[in-house]
């Protein structure tokens, strides 16, 4: 009898780490569903810009991995094209938030045709890596994005940054992202004794490489990875949970308000009897009464 059950939800927003039993690689398989919905829900985007920005979220929760503490990872591009900014980042906790916004001159992202290819929404663009420990100096790698391959950028980012061989899969079509990463092993993490294989490494990155859109978009994270690599034994992790969580707080939103200084927020007063501020990533409201505002304003450190 066939198997008639419907496909079931696929990995919905979990990630998977994996290493090879004979070989000095890891890697990572992430599938983002009611997390990606949520994050592009919030926005009126259209399909183009959602799927890139699902390809922004699935590739934090990736490098999201390779953090050595507490901290979180921010992938920012800023283009020339339709759109000005493309910004996804995912915490210790792959808690995942993200945002597009339109160039000045575009009548929005929403305006934007739901074809518009990746050179049309970016233009020539710069991406940004941003590694923000809780405790500590941020750091920020900045790469050209050339031709719009996110991917194949970040896979370039780590080769270079890293001196790790890295291939990097990223796909989304507005209900899921997903993505893969392959990574060397830097030679401190390789099993004692072993030396780096470079055969090896070629042979499983050549392998990864295959993976295409439609399978990571309806496949399995098993049925993935025995596809590409069922001649090479591995140990698949337990999954872990992504969610679409924005870190937004009253008083980071009061934080921002300070930030605008006094002259500012004194107009703000005058103006309105409550002023609401709007988050950009979750369209949580905070609402402020004059009253409220006017206590921030008499605090001694406000300049
Ligand atoms: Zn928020």
């Amino acid at each position: 009898m066939p198997d008639t059950t419907p496909h079931a939800p696929l990995n919905g927003d979990q990630l998977q780490r994996f290493t090879f039993v004979d070989a000095d690689v890891r890697g990572c398989v992430v599938t983002l569903n009611q997390s990606y919905r949520e994050l592009v829900g919030n926005h009126p985007y259209p399909a183009a810009a959602a799927e890139l920005l699902g390809q922004f979220a699935a590739a934090a929760t990736l490098l999201a991995t390779l953090l050595k503490q507490d901290a979180s990872v921010t992938i920012q591009a800023r283009g020339s094209g339709l759109l000005s900014t493309v910004m996804a980042e995912c915490d210790h906790q792959l808690n995942i938030r993200g945002i597009v916004t339109a160039a000045e001159q575009a009548d929005g992202v929403a305006a934007i045709g739901a074809d518009a290819t990746l050179a049309e929404l970016l233009g020539e663009a710069t991406l940004a890596i941003t590694i923000a420990p809780a405790n500590g100096q941020r750091y920020q790698g900045i790469v050209a994005l050339e031709g719009g391959d996110l991917a194949a950028c970040l896979s370039d980012y780590f080769e270079q940054s890293e001196q790790l061989g890295s291939v990097i899969k990223l796909a989304a079509d507005g209900e899921l992202a997903a993505g893969l990463l392959l990574q060397q092993l830097p030679a401190a993490n390789a099993a004692a004794g072993a030396r780096q294989d470079p055969e090896q490494w070629r042979e499983l990155s050549l392998l990864g490489a295959t993976l295409s859109a439609a399978e990571q978009l309806s496949l399995g994270h098993t049925e993935q990875l025995t596809r590409l690599f069922h001649e090479h034994p591995l140990n698949l992790r337990e999954a872990q949970p992504v969610a679409f969580r924005c870190s937004c707080s009253e008083q980071r939103t009061i934080n921002a308000l300070l930030a605008l200084g006094g002259d500012e927020l004194r107009a703000i007063i005058a103006e309105q009897p409550v002023t609401e501020v709007v988050c950009q990533f979750c369209n949580y409201p905070y609402s402020f009464s004059a009253g409220q505002l006017q206590a921030l304003l008499d605090q001694p450190n406000l300049h």
